[in-house]
């Protein structure tokens, strides 16, 4: 067996967060390795090629805001970039910054174990290779742990058969072919409006319908890109003042207490805009208040209605046991109307579950179905996915996956007592988690540095919460989400996810009370001598 090789810090997961962490540490001087389980940068962007993946969020306002030099190097071609143009993007920053020098590819953790004489953290592979750091940094993304249903017969299909979030490298070809997807969250509904577009045949298996709205998207021309090259300082400042990091944030007034006619005016502007408008920058008291909730909700059942030309299979799309924005709203472009297309067609499975995959397709309610592909859009183990897939053991052998049993347990979703020297990026808890992802990762980048700088200067050996701060945060978190009407739906926001053993009663993963005040409790607990941490 070679020695272990020795590092200050190990990040796992060389996505968005890892590559941005890597570049800050090395410019501390710390020796960092990344590992990486895919073959290249870009985590979520590398992993989700399934047709149709593209962002959400305005381009220009998810970008990496900390080098001026990629700000004004870079051209977005598309106000929602779609998903090769976004991993050419992060190769174009790990090239231009030569992050991959210190990231090890095809690289999978599968143990990483606090020795306590030590104080560092032993990392197994899963080829058997070890490594050992001070201090490990998990980067491994809140999205990254697909996961296939639980449906007898799976591994019987004889046909093509791919989950979105582990979408073969090389072209899939619909044509001519009978196509079934199961599911239709956001990446179902992205998925679906594109390979309605070739498939000789598309079967949609729908367990819950979503609310979606329009995404409006269209290509940036040049008067345009001088126009954002010139404005990002006041693009991220923006987003910094919105409560998801978005270009939009909530109305000021209350929909309960707009006229009817202002309200309807209201969400007609918000639904004929691009992004997430109607959703983050809605009136506030939807997401609390189900009467105003029930405002919004109905105008959007008026538009799909309307948009859906077989009454029956409108009624079919429409959501009955949760209101609109309680889940993540999947945008879509001409979603609604491809179910006006004669080669496709929707069948509802919430009172007739899929009972088996077979050879040559699926059998439901009674029939049986034959496809030539079946594509999995059944989404992820959410947030703590990605953790208890590593045997993560801390102090006293305590297994991470044990500790987080009942839901997960962290300070600032930055840390975990028991698990000292872990700083854990976008982990549960983390305002990360319900954000324009990359505006909270360069936060938590950038917080996580400033403690690097500080253990450099006051060599810290050992940093770890105390149990009464992880235990004052977790209650902040539940308390900070305790009006809002999501905590009372099944989502991946609430920890639901019956393909998986355990997790089918709600909990909660996020940290919803905002990126500016979760900002600004970071910043004052470091302000206070990293307040609620034990530093050695
Ligand atoms: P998801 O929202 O969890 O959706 C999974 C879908 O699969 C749901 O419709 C679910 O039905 C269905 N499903 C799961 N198990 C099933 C089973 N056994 N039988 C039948 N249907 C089953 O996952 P996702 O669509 O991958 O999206 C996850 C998140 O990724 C999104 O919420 C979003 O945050 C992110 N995302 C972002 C973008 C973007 O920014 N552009 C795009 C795509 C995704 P139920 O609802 O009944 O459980």
């Amino acid at each position: 067996m070679s020695k272990p090789q020795d590092f200050d810090v190990i990040i796992i997961g060389a996505g968005m967060s890892g590559m941005y962490q890597l570049y800050q540490l090395r410019k501390l001087g710390y020796s960092v390795r990344v590992f990486e389980a895919g073959t290249g940068v870009g985590g979520t962007w590398y992993w989700n090629r399934y047709p149709g993946a593209r962002f959400d969020s305005e381009s220009y306002s998810y970008g990496y805001s900390f080098s001026e030099e990629v700000l004004q190097e870079w051209d977005w071609s598309e106000h929602f970039a779609a998903q090769p143009e976004t991993l050419r993007y992060l190769n174009f920053v790990a090239d231009k910054f030569d992050l991959r020098s210190d990231i090890q590819f095809k690289a999978r953790v599968a143990a990483a174990i606090f020795d306590e004489t030590g104080n560092a953290w032993d990392i197994t592979l899963e080829d058997g290779q070890e490594a050992r750091a001070r201090f490990l940094i998990t980067a491994v993304g809140p999205l990254s742990t697909p996961v296939m249903p639980k449906i007898d017969g799976i591994e019987d299909f004889q046909g093509e058969a791919y989950h979105t979030g582990t979408w073969p490298h090389e072209p899939v070809d619909f044509t001519n072919k009978r196509v079934a997807v199961i599911g239709t969250g956001a990446t179902g509904v992205q998925t679906i409006q594109e390979v309605a577009k070739t498939a000789q045949h598309l079967t949609v298996f729908q367990r819950s319908p979503n609310y979606c709205a329009p995404l409006h998207n269209s290509p940036i021309d040049e008067a345009t890109q001088a126009r954002i090259k010139a404005s990002y300082g006041e693009i991220f400042a923006k987003c910094n003042r919105s409560h998801g990091a978005f270009l939009h944030d909530a109305d000021p007034r209350f929909a309960l207490e707009t006229s009817a006619e202002d309200r309807e005016a209201f969400y007609e502007q918000r639904y004929g805009e691009p992004g997430f408008g109607i959703w983050m920058g809605n009136f506030r008291d939807i997401f609390v208040d189900q009467g105003a909730n029930d405002t919004i909700s109905e105008f959007v059942k008026k538009k799909i209605r309307a948009r859906v030309k077989d009454p029956v299979v409108a009624e079919k799309l429409i959501p009955r046991n949760h209101g609109f924005g309680t889940r993540r709203v999947p945008l879509e472009t001409g979603y609604y109307e491809v179910y006006n297309q004669d080669n496709v067609v929707l069948v509802d499975i919430k009172d007739t579950p899929i009972e088996r995959i077979t050879p040559t397709g699926l059998s439901c309610g009674g029939a049986d179905y034959d496809f030539d592909m079946i594509i999995y859009a059944t989404g992820f183990d959410a947030v703590t996915g990605g953790f208890d897939r590593i045997d993560i053991r801390g102090r006293d052998g305590q297994r991470l996956k044990d500790k987080w049993d009942h839901g997960p347990r962290t300070y600032l979703g930055l840390q975990v007592e028991g698990f000292p020297n872990m700083l854990t990026l976008v982990g549960p808890h983390n305002a990360a988690t319900f954000c324009n992802i990359p505006r909270c990762i360069e936060q938590n980048v950038e917080w996580v540095s400033e403690l690097f700088r500080y253990i450099k200067a006051h060599d810290v050996q050992r940093i770890e919460p105390t149990l009464a701060a992880e235990d004052a945060w977790t209650e902040h978190v539940y308390d900070a989400a305790s009006k809002l009407l999501f905590t009372k739906v099944d989502s991946w926001f609430t920890g639901i996810n019956r393909n998986i053993e355990g997790k089918d009663k709600r909990t909660f993963l996020l940290y919803a009370g905002g990126a500016p005040a979760y900002r600004e409790k970071c910043d004052d607990v470091a302000a206070n001598g990293y307040e609620g941490f034990v530093l050695q």
